[in-house]
């Protein structure tokens, strides 16, 4: 099925255009830069920067893509979970489109678009490789840390651990912060850390030990190593030291990525799942990437990393889940359909109104 996606969740807008597994069009617009000065995504800027871009970006993919647009079988868009005032943008162009080409509308869910996405990962003639049942996903970015059973990608969804706190990418970008970095700090960081010892501090690995592990085995907390990582800095600087930006990024870093892949590897054994996909803006940090296949090797579990321009947030994941709910045969969404910044994982496809 020929499908457009449109993504608006938090701070990029973003139109994509498959067929089937197949990627014709992937057209992104960051707000990132004008967040950059408040170190981190302004929901009322983002808003209003998805209003001016929405338009532009239809256009660029559909020219891209170099299609006609009554051959489409969907439109599809992000109905949540996201900042509300941006998903709302997107819902709204998406039934526009939908209602003037009289075209079935889906309203769908950011992560597991998240997991779809890796079916456009492959060389032009050659086919997708469908994603195992099941397989565990490891979404992580500015928003979100979670760790998915997926049994069924367009409707067997289950929460397998969460962030109690904050996300791996918010604590990235917090940590920058506090070491005069610019935002977002990842992409900082991951460099700076390239030439700093991952070993010069031990920091905290958050819900590892003791009780915390009977009830948060594979859950995630990532504030007590922010407030450990602050507390050595200050510490440092009340002494007159210097601090050593490079070791503490490094050591930071290794922290991250140490609990996050303990973590993964962990859950996909205890579910006996041989499958593991990642996403989000964090899955392109090398230190993890590079500590994931290492352990996830060790363990004889299968990795998949689709390239990091698909794991950051873009449309073509949201067109892609499209065309797989158009291939299960589910029921459209409809016009009448309500973004909702707190959909459950769970509902991949936001059901017809009653
Ligand atoms: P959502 O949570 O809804 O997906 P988002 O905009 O926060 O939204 P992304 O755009 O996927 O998600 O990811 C942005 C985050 O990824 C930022 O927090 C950024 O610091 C982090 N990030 C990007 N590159 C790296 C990297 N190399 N290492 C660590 N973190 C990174
Ligand atoms: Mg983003
Ligand atoms: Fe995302």
């Amino acid at each position: 099925p020929l499908v457009l996606g449109i993504e608006s969740s938090c701070d990029e807008t973003s139109v994509g255009i498959v067929r089937g597994e197949h990627l014709l069009a992937n057209e992104v617009a960051s707000s990132v830069e004008l967040h950059a000065r408040f170190g981190g995504v302004v929901p009322e800027v983002a808003s209003r920067a998805h209003l001016e871009a929405i338009g532009p970006t239809l256009r660029r993919a559909i020219e891209t893509a170099d299609i006609d647009l009554s051959e489409l079988d969907a439109v599809s868009v992000t109905a949540g979970p996201g900042l509300m005032g941006s998903l709302v943008v997107g819902v709204a162009a998406a039934k526009a489109l939908a209602a003037c080409l009289n075209k079935p509308l889906y309203g769908l869910n950011h992560l597991v678009g998240h997991v779809a996405v890796d079916l456009l990962d492959h060389p032009d003639d050659e086919p997708a490789r469908p994603i195992a049942k099941p397989c565990l996903a490891l979404l992580v970015s500015g928003g979100h840390t979670q760790l998915l059973k997926v049994d069924d990608i367009t409707g067997g969804i289950t929460e397998v651990g969460t962030t109690i706190d904050d996300a791996a990418g918010e604590a990235y970008d917090k940590v920058a912060r506090l070491l005069g970095l610019p935002y977002p700090g990842g992409p900082v960081i991951d460099r700076a850390a390239q030439q700093g010892d991952p070993k010069a501090i031990r920091f905290p690995r958050g819900l590892t030990a003791g009780h915390d592990m009977v009830k948060h085995r594979f859950d995630f907390s990532f504030s007590g190593l922010k407030t450990a990582v602050a507390r050595w800095v200050e510490t440092r600087r009340l002494s007159g030291d210097e601090v050593p930006l490079n070791d503490v990024a490094a050591s930071f870093q290794e922290a991250v990525a140490d609990v996050i892949t303990a973590k993964a590897v962990a859950a996909a054994q205890f579910h006996g799942i041989t499958h593991m996909i990642i996403g989000g803006g964090v899955a392109a940090n090398s230190r993890l990437r590079g500590l994931l296949a290492a352990r996830t090797a060790s363990a004889g579990i299968e990795l998949r990393r689709p390239r990091p321009a698909l794991c950051t947030d873009n449309g073509a994941m949201i067109a892609c889940l499209g065309a797989q709910v158009v291939k299960a045969g589910l029921a459209p969404s409809g016009l009448t359909i309500a973004a909702n910044s707190g959909l459950p994982v769970e509902t991949v496809v936001l059901p017809p109104a009653a």
